[in-house]
């Protein structure tokens, strides 16, 4: 059973939201990254799914590389312990508390031996027509490039679906194939680019010699720009445009004609594909489990700092917003104004975000983030150059009307103490006048027993007066005889 919760410690992202209390907006279920829109993987997410891919317990202690293994102790104790649940993979298994108490009973060789084999487990995976259902179910959430991968993955798994993707993708003839798909599309890449150059080049012709020198800063700007790592087509386009507006402004006595023509030259540089076979060939070194690894990080959310920590952003929460790894790489430290040319849906994409937050806030499962709704718009319109304005006025509205009811249970709290504080006093006077009253009643009875006190010593002596004169009367009697 225990093995069963562990599992259901991952949020099945397929389930109902459970409802848990969060404190980091990266933990939230189903955010949809700002730049492109698309839903991204948690941390437990990504864990979850990578879990789904794992090999079963009962085949990997099958597998050959444990032989060496089979005569040990701790192998016993894992193939006791994978009895129950033989298609449950071993990293989890070895969570249940009762097998976490065994191995502190065990000698630090054992206990090395144990980890060496756990470790193993985590790199293995099930065979490709098993992962190829997990990664399918994500394929709509990746980009166009990384849906064309996984689905080049999904007709080798067609045709080696016994195979893991690592066997997969490291026979001979798929590297060779993918190898070759490379050189011929950077031999077309170079072939364009060196065209563009010349195309470029030739304009300088027509241009007197006091302009060369601004031709000459925009050409290195191109050639920069045309190959910097890590960036998006889009990103590079964009920065083309951005460095002839540049040059617009310099260049102010040059004929529209020839502006013109340097305009299209510039247009005609070509923008590198993402080639599909480098990126098969970039996970052909890797492990089964590094192969899912590598492909769902694409997926993965993470923190983006909106003002750089290059130019002294904070680290703070209000500083961020939720971005996919591979759109948080891409933005780079491009700024704000330009991601929102490029992505024309930023801006509502980013607004669904912090909707999302929002909503995350009011139902209480978002803990710590009550300011953030107005510290990521002020960051944002920092950013931007006030372009970029995020809509937080229901918002707003919410936390007066909470503030409001706040106030109101206050105020009448305060009515309630006021009441009760003058029932109170109400009730100390009414004791004072029983008090007085009591007061005097000691004062008259004090007197009362004084008069009293006085009566009887009286009473006293007159008792001893008369005991004195009757018997004197007896002695009277007495001599009378
Ligand atoms: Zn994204």
């Amino acid at each position: 059973m225990k093995i069963e919760q562990i599992q259901n410690n991952f949020i099945d992202f397929n389930g109902r939201l459970p409802n848990i209390k969060i404190n980091d907006t990266r933990q939230i279920p189903h955010l949809k990254c700002a730049i492109c829109g698309k839903e991204m993987l948690t941390f437990n997410e990504f864990q979850a799914t990578l879990n789904k891919t794992l090999l079963g317990a009962n085949k990997f202690l099958k597998s050959k590389e444990l032989e060496s293994y089979q005569s040990q102790n701790v192998f016993a104790m894992l193939v006791d312990l994978a009895k129950h649940h033989p298609k449950t993979p071993i990293s989890i298994l070895i969570q249940d508390p009762k097998f976490q108490k065994n191995i502190k009973k065990l000698s630090i060789q054992e206990q090395k031996t144990l980890n060496d084999i756990i470790e193993l487990s985590k790199t293995k995976t099930k065979n490709s027509k098993q992962v190829i259902k997990q990664l399918l179910k994500l394929q709509p959430l990746f980009d166009k490039n990384m849906q064309e991968v996984i689905s080049i993955l999904e007709v080798y798994s067609l045709r080696y679906p016994d195979q893991t993707f690592s066997e997969i993708l490291h026979k001979p003839e798929i590297i060779k194939y993918h190898k070759e798909n490379v050189k011929i599309e950077s031999l077309k890449y170079k072939t364009l680019q060196n065209k563009a150059q010349r195309n470029f080049l030739s304009i300088a012709k027509h241009l007197h010699l006091e302009e060369l020198h601004n031709f000459n800063t925009l050409y290195t700007n191109i050639l920069k720009i045309i190959t910097i790592p890590h960036s998006t087509n889009q990103v590079r386009f964009e920065m083309l445009l951005n460095t002839f507006e540049k040059y617009k402004r310099v260049a102010t006595n040059l004929d529209p004609k020839i502006l013109k023509k340097i305009s299209t030259a510039i247009q005609k540089f070509p923008i590198e594909n993402f080639s599909t076979s480098q990126k098969i060939l970039s996970m052909v070194s890797k492990n089964d489990a590094n192969i899912i690894e590598n492909l769902l990080s694409y997926l993965q959310v993470s923190f983006e700092h909106v003002i750089p920590k290059s130019r002294q952003g904070s680290k703070d929460k209000g500083n961020g917003i939720c971005l996919h790894m591979i759109c948080n790489k891409n933005r780079g430290v491009l700024p704000y104004t330009l991601i929102n040319r490029i992505y024309p849906d930023f801006q509502s994409n980013l607004q669904k975000q912090i909707n999302t937050v929002i909503s995350y806030i009011k139902g209480g499962r978002l803990l710590t983030y009550e300011e953030y709704p107005q510290q990521i718009k002020k960051t944002m319109l920092y950013a931007t150059h006030q372009n970029i304005r995020i809509n937080i006025k229901k918002y707003l509205k919410y936390q007066a009307q909470k503030a409001k009811q706040k106030l109101e249970k206050e105020q009448q709290n305060l009515t309630l103490r006021s009441e009760k504080l003058e029932k109170t006093k109400q009730e100390i006077n009414q004791a004072e006048v029983l008090l007085n009253q009591l007061k005097e009643k000691i004062q008259l009875l004090r007197q009362k027993e004084h008069n009293d006190i006085i009566k009887y010593k009286q009473a006293k002596t007159n008792c001893f007066n008369m005991k004195n004169e009757y018997q004197k009367t007896l002695k009277a009697i007495k001599k009378d005889k």
